[in-house]
């Protein structure tokens, strides 16, 4: 076993049921044999009043430095107050590619066996820009001006607007990028998704760059999707489709239906990866009614765990781990509410117990 490096990672527990999972990931992946230097740094609404800002430069400046985060989910308050740290985090750094692989487990609840999907959404710009205009203000009311001006077209004076921009660089190094991953992990097919034939400029260009990049791999399938079709399909027959690769907004509701098809969010990881920095994290939310309460599903987080030793080339690590998770689902006894056929079932153990049981497989793997 390969036990020569210490690793400096950022830890950043995040809110709710974050430190939990945090916690129960930091363990099983210590227990892998892999040795890592924790800088556990906060972000979130708990530390506005200490630094002013829920991303403090220090946070990202750790993560720049250690280049590798491992992260809890940090809560968005809903329609105001502060933006999005999550999105925040991944456009400071760059982080280009959100990472979303949803795979069934062989003895999860879920409708499906035999899904194996890869989700590669475009992270930096889209609709998640952040460039919005609210209702009532004077920005609102020039950009309506503008926009009469430029394209003809009235918007009511009552609107709120959000933009949504693609661009040609960021579109060519995502896909790019779902290649490059293809070939790396021996996937047949990639399908772009999109809504082209609606919005033609920004959708069309996301897939004309797509199919260009495609021409260059010619070993590798190419197919594109319209977006709503491509819900239908998914739910239809999963099984037929391989790597994923879609703008921002698609992908995010694309990877949440995706982690539905394998069991639920309690089983979805996530990597954020950019050219120079790297953060992992699951796709779930901070789940607030379960926070402090030992009681939410830590596998997503140490599946993204998994991934992060994948990227830290610590192949032997991540295999035995992903065997240990599984073996505890097919075991199926010492898992959270979620994996049991009845989520009131009093035989479901806490977050820290499922920890244990990981623990106690990678010992007898
Ligand atoms: P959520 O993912 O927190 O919860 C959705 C549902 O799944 C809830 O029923 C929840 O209890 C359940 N769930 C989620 N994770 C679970 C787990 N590990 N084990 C068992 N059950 C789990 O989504 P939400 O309620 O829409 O969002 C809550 C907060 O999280 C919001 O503030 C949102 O902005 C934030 N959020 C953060 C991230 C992130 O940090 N990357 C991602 C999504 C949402």
């Amino acid at each position: 076993m390969k036990r020569s490096m210490t690793y400096d990672v950022t830890l950043i527990p995040g809110d709710g049921i974050g430190p939990e999972i945090a916690e129960a990931t930091r363990r099983v992946l210590e227990a892998t044999g892999v040795r890592f230097n924790w800088d556990i740094q906060e972000a979130g609404e708990k530390i506005i009043g200490k630094y002013g800002t829920p991303l403090p430069d220090h946070v990202l400046d750790s993560i720049r430095t250690n280049k590798i985060a491992l992260k809890g989910p940090i809560t968005t308050p809903v329609g105001s107050g502060f933006r999005s740290v999550n999105v925040a985090l991944r456009q400071s750094l760059d982080l280009y590619v959100n990472l979303r692989p949803a795979k069934t487990f062989p003895g999860v609840r879920s409708r499906y066996d035999g899904v194996d999907l890869v989700i590669v959404r475009e992270n930096t710009e889209d609709l998640y820009a952040g460039i919005e205009f609210e209702y009532g203000t004077p920005e609102l009311a020039q950009i309506v001006e503008h926009i009469y001006e430029l394209a003809g077209k009235r918007i009511a004076k009552d609107s709120a607007i959000s933009i949504k921009s693609i661009s040609r660089s960021a579109s060519l190094r995502v896909v790019r990028f779902a290649f490059e991953y293809a070939l790396a992990n021996r996937r047949q097919k990639v399908t772009a998704i999109h809504k082209a034939n609606i919005m033609k400029f920004s959708d069309g260009l996301f897939l004309s760059s797509a199919s260009e990049v495609a021409r260059a791999y010619p070993g590798v399938a190419f197919e594109d999707r319209i977006v709503d079709n491509m819900a239908m399909q998914l739910v239809q027959k999963p099984e037929i489709y391989d790597v994923l690769v879609l703008p921002n907004l698609y992908g995010d509701i694309i990877s949440d239906l995706c982690a539905g098809l394998v069991g639920g969010l309690g089983l979805a990881p996530g990597a954020n990866i950019g050219d120079q920095a790297a953060v992992f994290e699951p796709v779930h939310g901070s789940a607030p009614k379960y926070a402090g309460k030992n009681k939410a599903n830590p596998m997503a987080m140490m599946l993204s765990g998994s991934m992060m030793l994948k990227h830290l080339g610590e192949l032997e690590a991540t295999d035995r781990l992903e065997r240990a998770i599984a073996a505890v689902i097919a075991d199926g006894k010492l898992v959270t509410y979620d994996l049991k056929d009845n989520p009131d079932d009093p035989a479901a153990v806490g977050t820290s117990a499922v920890a244990d049981a990981v623990i106690d497989k990678l010992d007898s793997i």
